[in-house]
Order: structure tokens, then sequence, then C-alpha cells
């Protein structure tokens, strides 16, 4: 649906504070709450996705001119792989989760319940406006919550056809689709949302979370920035290059986790050269011409790629088409740190690569910008991985690849620092909607267990509670059922052996009972 204009009164059905009034009442009924409920509306974000297929990679062709396979695997299959695994697992998320327990709760149940927030707000970006915007609302609907979509009025035809298309399949009252810019989108994030999941740039991000700080409502911002690439000597070069460049080119470069530069030292940058550019034509010998590559999606963003190539280096590449936004895969050598396509995310298909001394010049470097989203490091020797890993950070890693982790479902996807707060993918995604509740069931008896909590107080109370209390490593699970069994037995025989006397040994019933009656026949 459409805002309605900002001078319509808060009456109007699409006004966002009556949207939200709508979703936060369906929410109150409980009917989000059910197994059933969340199961079926899972059931019927798959079939948008089965009956749609070609609809969407119409909609991202026209946006992206995003091919048809990257279109498939990027946006549409990967979503349907976090459906199906929550429609897996979902049964077992929803039910308590038990904790470690402690002497004190040994005879207890703590546990976790995930429940839902309420009415969730999820804001997508242009690059992948298919995935960022229904990969997080899988995660919101197994989590029992109601939730307003926002898609990106960037990539407009996905816009239109997630608008369109996806309320005809979606529970209508708990679920709703709404297109807005960067104005209408200050309209809603005026309003009070129980949780609110926003991708895209840091500096919006920023927007996002003060207006979200307002109501004290929890966030998860998916930023961006400038993901490094380390590669050492060690490496396969031609596999290296073409992970890389496979990597880089992907929907042309506008990809939050696209390798962003390269640091290397002199004697390596020129061998890697060497193998990008013949990687980059085994994997596109004519991208202009193929269908295989992506275009920029904006003008304005076009006109910024193209601006941060003046007075570069250009190894290869470096063909513009302003008609059709085009950009090629361009490696540029010898980088400036200090040039202006090292201060900013480049979001495009330029890589540039900056010369290092060593390994530790490179850690330096990338220590002293923002922590990126993603970082990468190629080589054979794990020495220089560990280490590289254990003096930086990032939202994620991955070694000897880049992009894939972020396809692995049971990895919490997320950025640290300016590249983000929070996580999702998989378990992690429930887990982001969800409040943990922390419930500790305990039994009415048992209270001699803790009775030293109570006054009057003393010190031997004191240090009764306190060992009680105190922290100790786990107990395996299997030891405080032992325990209870093997007590629970223990008195059981006692007790069997004290009402029928003439089964202990003869020593033991002169002990106990003085002398030994004769009618047990010994
Ligand atoms: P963007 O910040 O321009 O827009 C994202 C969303 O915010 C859109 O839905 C837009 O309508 C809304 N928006 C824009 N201006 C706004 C404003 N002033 N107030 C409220 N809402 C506003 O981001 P983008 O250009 O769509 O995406 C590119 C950026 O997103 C890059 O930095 C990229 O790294 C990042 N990104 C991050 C991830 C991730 O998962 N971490 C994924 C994709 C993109």
């Amino acid at each position: 649906m459409r805002l309605s204009p900002s001078q319509n009164g808060d009456t109007n059905s699409g006004h966002p504070k009556v949207i939200v009034e709508r979703l936060n009442a369906a929410f109150r009924t409980g009917k989000t709450r059910s197994y059933d409920f969340r199961k079926a509306q899972l059931t019927q974000l798959l079939r948008f996705f089965d009956e749609n297929t070609d609809t969407l990679c119409e909609a991202l062709w026209k946006d992206l001119h995003k091919p048809r396979q990257e279109a498939i695997l990027t946006e549409i299959e990967i979503v349907k792989n976090e459906i199906r695994k929550c429609l897996h697992d979902l049964k077992k998320w929803m039910g308590p989760h038990p904790v470690e327990k402690s002497i004190s709760t040994l005879m207890d149940n703590p546990y976790i319940l995930y429940e839902p927030y309420g009415t969730v707000l999820i804001i997508g970006a242009w690059n992948y406006p298919v995935n960022l915007l229904l990969s997080p609302m899988v995660g919101a609907i197994a989590a029992g919550n109601c939730v307003l979509l926002k898609p990106s009025e960037v990539s407009e035809n996905t816009e239109r056809t997630i608008e369109q298309l996806l309320p005809r399949y979606l529970d209508k009252d708990c679920f709703e689709v709404v297109c807005a810019g960067p104005e209408d989108t200050g309209r809603i994030l005026k309003e009070k949302f129980d949780y609110i999941f926003y991708t895209g740039s840091t500096m919006v991000g920023k927007i996002v979370y003060e207006a979200a700080a307002k109501h004290l409502t929890p966030v998860t911002l998916e930023l961006g920035g400038k993901s490094p690439v380390f590669v050492d000597s060690t490496a396969d070069m031609y596999l290296t290059a073409k992970r890389i460049m496979w990597g880089k080119n992907l929907n042309a470069g506008q990809t939050c986790i696209a390798p962003d530069y390269v640091l290397c030292t002199p004697a390596v940058q020129g061998k890697l050269v060497d193998a990008m550019k013949k990687a980059s034509k085994d994997l596109l010998a004519d991208p202009k011409q193929a269908p295989d590559f992506c275009r920029i999606v904006s003008t304005r963003q076009f006109d910024r790629l193209k601006g941060l190539l003046e007075q570069q280096n250009v190894a290869f590449g470096g063909d513009v088409d302003t008609t059709s936004r085009y950009i090629s895969p361009t490696v540029l050598r010898d980088v400036d740190p200090e040039s202006p396509v090292m201060k900013q995310e480049i979001f495009g298909p330029i890589l540039p690569i900056v010369p290092v001394k060593d390994i530790d010049s490179a850690i330096n470097f990338v220590n002293s910008g923002e922590k990126p989203l993603a970082l990468y490091v190629f080589t054979n020797d794990n020495n220089v991985s560990d280490k590289i890993l254990r003096q930086t950070t990032s939202g994620g890693a991955c070694i000897n690849d880049v992009i894939m982790h972020c396809a692995v479902d049971a990895l919490p996807f997320g950025g640290v620092g300016s590249s983000g707060i929070g996580s999702y993918h998989g378990f992690s995604s429930f887990e982001t909607f969800s409040h943990k509740r922390s419930v500790l069931q305990k039994k009415l008896g048992w209270d001699f267990l803790l009775a030293s909590r109570y006054p009057p107080y003393s010190n031997s109370k004191i240090n009764t509670t306190t060992a009680l209390l105190k922290y100790r490593p786990a107990l395996p699970k299997w030891l405080g059922t032992a325990i209870v069994f093997g007590a629970g037995a223990l008195s059981g025989y006692v007790l069997r052996l004290l009402t029928n006397p003439q089964q202990l040994p003869r020593e033991v019933r002169e002990v106990v009972y003085g002398d030994v009656p004769m009618h047990d026949g010994m």
C-alpha cells in the first residue's frame, strides 16, 4: 500500500499510525502465536516464491539487469532455504530451551522461552531487494510477530511486484507492505514499533537508530563498510583471483560483503593483477554484451562510481557507458590509501589494490579504519590467517573465499561497530525477532533446599547460602539425574530393609535391633 499524504488526519487507513495500530490489534488477538499459524504463513511465503519466480526475476532484471542465475540463487533460493529450515525446526525453537542447572536449581526447571516482540518494521535495501526484505521476514513470522514491510523505493520494479503480489499470500491483518521514500519512511519511523530491522547505509542506519531510541525500540542494523581482502604469497594466485573477481562482480559489486579492496605486498600485486586479468576474461569475456553482468542501479550511484575512477592507475577495465549505467569489471593498482576510492564504501565493480610492506602493515591499515562487515584472507599458511583473525575484527570472515560465509545458515550474519548491530539467518533470525524470556519453574515443596535464604539471618545462613549459590562448573546433565535417581533408589532400599529386618545381615541387625529375632530361621 501507499501511505496517505501527511496532511490527511491520523484516522485515514493509510496513515502510519493507523497501519501500526491495525497490526498491533492483530497481534493482540494472539493469532500469530500458534505453531499452526506460523507454519501456514511460512508455507504461503514459500508458495509466493514458487508461483512468482519468473515475475520476480523479471523485476530484478529491470531494476539491476540482474542475471536470472544470480536472481534465483541470491534472491530466491537463499530465502526459500531459510523458510525450509524454519519449517523443519520451528516446533523445537518454539518450545522451552532448558539451561544449565546448578546445585541450587537441581530440583527446578530453568529455561528460556522465545516469545514474539509484537509489531516489527523491516526496511529493505535496493541491492538484493527480495532477499534483504523477505529473509528477515521469515524470522519475524517464525518468531510470531506482525510485520510492516518497507521495500526500497530505488529498485522500483521489485518494490511494485512485492507490493502487489505478496499480500495475496499472507494474512492481511498481520502483514502489510508499505511503499515509501525517505520522507515517508521518516513518518513511519515516528511510530512506536516493538522491533526494527533495517538494512542499508550506515548514514541512514543512524537515523533509524535515533528514531528507535525515542521509543526504546530494539533494533538490528545491517549496514555497510569497506571489506578488505588480504592476499599472501602462498595463495594459489589464479584461484584467488577467480574467487575475488566473482565476488566483486556479483551484482556488479553492489553487495554489502563484496571485497572492497585488496591488501598485498608489491611482489604479490604484480602476480595477482595478471591472474585477475585472466580470471576476469574467463568469467566474463565480454561483460557489456553478456547477460551475466548487472548494471548500476541509478544515475546517482553511476556518477559517484565514475568519479572514483578519476586519476587512478587502471590495471584493466575502466570502461563506462552512461546510457546503460555500465561499468566494466575494473582493477586499480598502486592505489593511494588517501584517494577518494579508499575513503568510502565502493559498492560497484571497481577493485583497488593497496600495496603494503607486510602482514603487520596490512593489519594496522584495517584496524585504523571502521570495523568492516566482512574480511577475507587468501593464504595457504594457517599462521597467517590465524594472526589476521586474532588481530582484527569484522562482522564475519571467510578464509580462501569471499561472500560464501553468508550462505551458511548456521552462521549468524551481521556487522560490528559501524557495519551493524545484531545478526540473522537460520536460528539467529528466530532469536533476533524474539524476546528471550527467562523462566524458573520451581515446585511448591523442597523448601528446605534453600531455606537458608529466609530471615532471621545469621552467619551460618550466609555460609550455607553462599555455598549453595556459588558458581561451579555445570554439573553434567546425567549427574543431576543420576543423583536424583541414586538418592531415590537408595532411600527405597533402606526403607525396604528397615521394614523387613530379616533381610539385613546378622551383624547389622545386632547393632540396629540388639538381640537377633529367631523367627527368620537363623
Ligand atoms: P539506503 O540507506 O539509501 O536505503 C535503505 C533503506 O532506507 C531504503 O528502504 C530507503 O527507503 C530507506 N531510507 C533512505 N533514506 C532514508 C531516510 N532519510 N530516512 C529513513 N529511511 C530512509 O541504503 P541503500 O543505498 O539502499 O543500500 C546500500 C547500503 O546498504 C550500502 O552501504 C550497503 O553496504 C548496505 N547494505 C548492507 C547490507 C547488510 O546486510 N549489512 C545489505 C545490503 C546493503
